[in-house]
């Protein structure tokens, strides 16, 4: 019997982000650590044998000086993905107008500067809303992967109302269809929006722990590692075997500071886990991926969606109404 699928995929997350969303000045000159990153981890990959997608966001795309770094990405085989053109993490908050813009800009750029036509968005900060979903599958993207099923469901829905201004009866009205798009949001497995128009988008959720809902992505893998070896295996063993009982394929993300320490983006080096040496991480990450690939097989998005659409039988989700 095949193994079942694990998705692998990168947010492509450049210094000027990670400054940006930690209140850093100077972001705003977009400094960027492409030319660092990029050739070390297209050397990792290859040297795991490994094709996975970097979800790529437009402004880097926008920079004559990033170009070579994102052409050899796709040049190396690996799948692009769509991760917006300014990433912000309130994207959530954008008109129709405004996202549509948002994500046609970043998918024309991307798909200019790399030759490859993304067919999958991933929201930063896994920012999302119904409207993002409809100008997704307007567009004709085939999924989206910017949900993490750990307690933000329950969130949205408090968001959604106090941001609203529904009469009670509309608020009933929206009650139970609101209720059926939260029960989505909180599904670990993929599943299908169905928007007003009927069109569909896969959703492909960012894979936390079944049961306990709580993350395993490398960033918290290595955090534990900061603790302990053996407990942050222990940890991803757990994981592994509540997928297995639970039929889940799992989405596994990964961010670049995961792979690269202080010693080579020194300008980061004051960041949180980068005193963690390149060697340490890239060891780490080599562990869990052999660990992984034993029971899964390790695969893209594109890979994920195959898989999943080939089997079919998927629960449909109602986009709610904006
Ligand atoms: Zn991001």
């Amino acid at each position: 019997m095949s193994k079942p699928y694990l998705s692998l995929s990168l947010d492509m997350d450049n210094q000027w982000s990670y400054m940006k969303i930690h209140g850093e000045e100077g972001w705003e000159s977009y400094p960027s650590y492409l030319d660092i990153f990029v050739p070390h981890v297209l050397k990792v990959l290859d040297e795991l044998n490994l094709k996975i997608t970097f979800f790529i966001v437009g402004q880097d795309a926008a920079f004559d000086k990033n170009h070579k770094y994102l052409r050899d990405i796709a040049e190396a085989g690996h799948d692009i993905g769509n991760h917006s053109f300014v990433h912000e993490t309130w994207l959530h908050l954008y008109s129709r107008e405004e996202m549509t813009a948002e994500i046609d800009k970043a998918h024309n750029i991307i798909e200019k500067v790399t030759g490859k036509s993304p067919t999958g968005f991933r929201g930063p900060g896994f920012s999302w809303s119904p409207t993002l979903l409809e100008v997704l599958a307007d567009k004709g993207y085939v999924y989206d992967a910017s949900t993490l099923p750990t307690v933000i469901g329950p969130l949205a829905r408090l968001y959604y109302f106090s941001t609203s201004n529904l009469s009670k009866e509309e608020k009933e009205d929206r009650k139970e269809i609101f209720g059926k798009f939260s029960d989505g949001f909180k599904k670990l497995k993929p599943y299908l929006w169905k928007t007003k128009k009927d069109q569909q988008l896969l959703e492909i959720p960012v894979t936390t722990m079944p049961v306990f809902r709580i993350p395993f992505h490398l960033s918290y893998l290595l955090y534990i590692s900061n603790i302990s070896s053996h407990l942050m295996i222990l940890y991803l063993n757990i994981a592994i075997f509540l997928c297995k009982i639970t039929k889940t394929q799992p989405s596994f993300l990964l961010h670049p500071l995961d792979l690269i320490g202080g010693d080579q983006i020194t300008s980061l080096a004051f960041f949180p886990g980068m005193n963690i040496s390149s060697d340490r991480k890239v060891l780490i990450f080599k562990k869990v991926m052999k660990k992984l690939g034993k029971h899964f097989t390790l695969t893209d998005m594109n890979g994920h969606v195959e898989s999943i659409l080939a089997k079919g039988n998927l629960k449909n989700v109602t986009v709610p109404k904006n």
